[in-house]
């Protein structure tokens, strides 16, 4: 990939210009391409494929401490996409009362490739669907009413240059997946169970993860025969008791109630009237004991192959390794370079030290948000699933989300899975249909009480959070262990 000389030496120049009317920082994102491909078999038809095609240029221009945006498709309307920018921070800077600042820093000229090994676009459609639909063939039983298979492809070519002179180059490719089966239970609910393509952390982002057996397909057998059993299982029945999660169930969960409320603009205020606010604010940072001491979460954008690892972010910033919460205490959010001035500047005093490298961007059209990159748990020493099971007097096991409801400040969430082992004295006995459990995030976390090895962790892959006005989707991941939460509250009262 090699950028247009022409164009960069325009788009260079084009900074240079909004520099010299006194601009406080600019900076510019092209992409040359911004490709994605979508195929979904619904009981063995094809219902749908999707391929999309984006490029062109973002250009943000912070004036007198405001921001300005524009963007356009159009290569030759280049100097006007500046003079938009440009216009646009001016105008809003007469309203503004506390100016933004970019800070200063060195420049940098990087580059950054997701790994590899075949290119999901150079793969024909028909190998595509040749291979989706001898899944499906696998999956295709009398008793399964409903079959969905469906695979995702994206890649994203950009460039980006600052006035200060930093330029990144990525190349970025992602891979999402999923096999979802659908049957009726003895009291005529529908129940499902799904597995999504997830990633170990090492390896390549290309199409090999796709036909990767332990990734993907190797899971069919599994959920048929839970699916099987779980259309004969009775209800859970409401109690209050252990509750583990397993890592598709456990991503979810660090999503809505650690990721969320960790973005630091959110903290701000700035998601108030779409995806809502934080519990947390700048006083918490250092001091509230966010979980028990098992709880340690990093951000860390360097895990080889993730959704959330991209190199570098939408500010040019490196994706880093950070700790959030360290045994349990709160010790940083996740946050972007024009973040962590405004939230120094409110707080009278530097909270963050430098960015967390997570400003992202759906699109060239789209400016930069706080989002998230990798959002972990880290693995613990309770040992195996199995370990924790037998550690474990009253609870059940559950996975996959297939509801959620969570506060407006993530304060208090209830999940509803697909299924439920129940565990009685050390041992798994029955499966339980329609589970549900219940908590108060902070409440929650410090009650957790085994955290799993290394062999119980994985990466699930998130495809579409959503947040931002216009909103922004955005793909990331989670690396998370077997969690195990005590006094938790499942099932429904009656
Ligand atoms: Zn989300």
């Amino acid at each position: 990939m090699k950028i247009d000389q022409i164009l960069k030496e325009n788009i260079v120049k084009n900074i240079q210009l909004m520099m010299d009317k006194n601009s406080d920082y600019v900076d510019v994102r092209y992409l040359s391409n911004d490709d994605s491909e979508s195929i979904m078999l619904y009981n063995g038809n094809l219902e749908s494929n999707d391929t999309t095609y984006e490029s062109g240029v973002g250009v943000r221009i912070l004036y007198k401490g405001t921001w300005g945006f524009a963007a356009t498709s159009d290569l030759n309307s280049l100097d006007n996409c500046f003079e938009q920018a440009f216009s646009n921070a001016k105008t809003a800077s007469t309203l503004v009362k506390a100016p933004l600042s970019m800070g200063k820093l060195p420049s940098h000229k990087s580059s950054y490739s997701s790994p590899i090994e075949k290119d999901p676009f150079e793969v024909p459609l028909k190998e595509k669907l040749d291979f989706l639909i001898k899944l499906d063939e696998q999956i295709k039983e009398e008793w399964i009413l409903q079959r969905i298979v469906r695979a995702d492809f994206q890649k994203k070519y950009s460039y980006f240059f600052n006035s200060e002179g930093t330029e990144v180059e990525r190349k970025l490719y992602n891979v999402f997946a999923s096999i979802n089966i659908m049957a009726l239970d003895n009291e005529g609910q529908m129940q499902s169970r799904t597995h999504d393509l997830f990633t170990t952390g090492k390896g390549g982002r290309g199409w090999e993860m796709l036909i990767d057996p332990e990734l993907f397909s190797g899971n069919i057998d599994r959920i048929k025969s839970e699916l099987s059993e779980l259309i004969k299982a009775p209800s859970l029945e409401y109690a209050k008791k252990s509750v583990i999660l397993l890592p598709s169930q456990a991503w979810l969960q660090v999503h809505e109630t650690i990721g969320h409320p960790l973005e630091l603009d959110r903290i701000l205020g700035y998601e108030l009237s779409y995806a809502g606010g934080s519990f947390v604010n700048l006083d918490s940072f250092g001091k509230l004991q966010y979980g028990s001491k098992k709880l340690n979460v990093s951000a860390f954008g360097g895990i080889e192959n993730s959704p959330g690892s991209f190199g570098y972010d939408d500010e040019g910033s490196p994706e880093r390794d950070y700790m959030l919460i360290k045994d349990g205490l709160l010790v940083n959010a996740l946050t972007s370079r024009a973040m962590i001035n405004e939230a120094n500047q409110k707080a009278g005093r530097e909270v963050f030290k430098e960015s967390g490298g997570a400003a992202r961007a759906t699109a060239f059209y789209r400016a930069p948000i706080d989002r998230m990159t990798n959002v972990n748990i880290m693995p613990g020493n309770d040992g195996t699933l199995e370990d924790i099971i037998s550690n474990t007097e009253d609870g059940i096991v559950v996975d996959f989300p297939n509801s959620w409801s969570i506060g407006s400040n993530r304060e208090h969430f209830h999940f509803g899975c697909e299924i439920a082992w129940e565990v009685k004295n050390g041992k798994k006995t029955r499966i339980l249909k329609n589970p549900t459990y219940q908590g108060h995030t902070v409440e929650f976390y410090n009650s957790l009480s085994a955290v799993g090895d290394e062999s119980t962790w994985h990466v699930g892959q998130v495809e579409n959070c959503g947040k931002g006005e216009p909103n922004q989707v955005m793909e990331l991941g989670h690396g998370v262990p077997v969690v195990k939460f005590d006094n938790v509250i499942t099932g429904e009262r009656k």
